[in-house]
């Protein structure tokens, strides 16, 4: 979400950018956080997230924070590279300059004194996005190529699907449905007049479904029906079940029954509160 903020400053209609790319490569896959795509190069961000006191030992790829060991991110964004302009030769595309940066995000983040200027902090992005500009003027292709492009990396990418359920050790059966009071988090709120109401503490709520769809999302698929509306959120009533799927805005397909509705969230702007959850967890230790 740091990121995030400087990227609106360099987002204009003179680049693209995508992020989370999952995409073929030989046999596998490879991964890009962040790929900014511009007509005079293209800039791919490895996002790191890590705090405290960081440095490296390119020679032997490491990264290490304190103690710990990990991959160095400049390896692996220098592979990445290499793979992106392998993806981008399949696409015609062969000239175009592909610039990397490792990004630090975490406010508490401490980068080893000696200068890399490949490993920046996010506030250091425009600054660095510049100087890249200034250093590739020569446009290699033009705005409805870029955008061409951009479709075609977006249909190559295979997003990785995690099996929560499975990392965690939790039987889908052992969730508790139902639907959370907003304000008092109260599990769950029963439907009543035509609205949410909390037992607990009393309030009424239009909107407290919402919640569950976009957690049903994160957690299961991005398609729901009836039924499993009515299970996930306790509703025994088809046409209530029904009358809150089509007020919540969702696009569908087919008709009655058989209707399915696809679940859209942007799971980075409509989770702000779980992160908030998670920053409140974090501090309480
Ligand atoms: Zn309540």
């Amino acid at each position: 979400m740091s990121l995030d903020y400087y990227l609106k400053f360099i987002n204009d209609q003179s680049n693209l950018i995508l992020h989370d790319l999952r995409l073929p490569y030989i046999k596998s896959y490879y991964q890009i956080d962040t790929l900014m795509m511009i007509q005079t190069f293209f800039l791919i961000l490895e996002v790191k997230n890590h705090a405290n006191f960081i440095r490296f030992d390119h020679k032997n790829g490491v990264m290490y924070q304190g103690d710990k060991k990990y991959e160095d991110p400049v390896g692996q964004a220098q592979a990445q590279v290499h793979q992106l302009k392998s993806s981008l030769h399949k696409l015609g595309i062969r000239d175009m300059p592909v610039k990397f940066l490792v990004v630090f995000t975490n406010p508490k983040a401490i980068l080893s004194e000696e200068k890399d200027e490949r490993v920046i902090y996010s506030h250091q992005l425009l600054q660095k996005f510049e100087e890249l500009s200034n250093e590739n003027q020569t446009s290699f292709i033009q705005m409805p190529q870029l955008n061409a492009i951009a479709n075609q990396l977006i249909t190559q990418n295979k997003p990785l699907q995690s099996d929560m359920f499975k990392q965690l050790g939790i039987l889908p059966q052992n969730l508790k449905l139902g639907v959370i009071c907003p304000s008092c988090q109260h599990l769950h709120m029963i439907r009543k007049h035509g609205h949410w109401f909390c037992p607990k503490c009393q309030i009424k709520s239009h909107t407290a479904h919402l919640r569950s769809l976009f957690e049903y999302q994160l957690l299961f698929n991005s398609q729901i029906t009836n039924r499993q509306f009515r299970k996930l959120c306790n509703i025994e009533s088809i046409k209530t079940a029904s009358r809150l799927l089509m007020s919540s805005g969702l696009p569908h397909i087919g008709e009655h029954r058989h209707r399915i509705y696809h679940l859209n969230y942007n799971l980075q702007q409509d989770g702000r509160y779980l992160l908030d959850y998670f920053d409140k967890l974090n501090f309480r230790e």
